[in-house]
């Protein structure tokens, strides 16, 4: 099975357990901190268009990719 972190605490994400997401980060205005896939702190730089963050294994995340209309 897969493991994923919640981008905001960084725990561990356990299926049937909710996990709370702020609501400035569901709305997708703040930056994750943290890889989703593996648990560790990325390197998260916030712009005027949105942010981007970068993990040393996954490689970076955009905001835009996130948003796309
Ligand atoms: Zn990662």
């Amino acid at each position: 099975m897969e493991e994923r972190y919640n981008p905001f605490t960084g725990k561990r994400i356990v299926t049937g357990v909710d996990d709370p997401v702020p609501a400035a980060a569901a709305l997708g205005l703040e930056p994750p901190r943290f890889c989703e896939q593996c648990g560790r702190r990325m390197i998260v730089q916030v712009h005027p268009e949105g942010w981007w963050a970068k993990c040393s294994r996954h490689g970076v995340l955009d905001s835009k990719s996130l948003d796309r209309r």
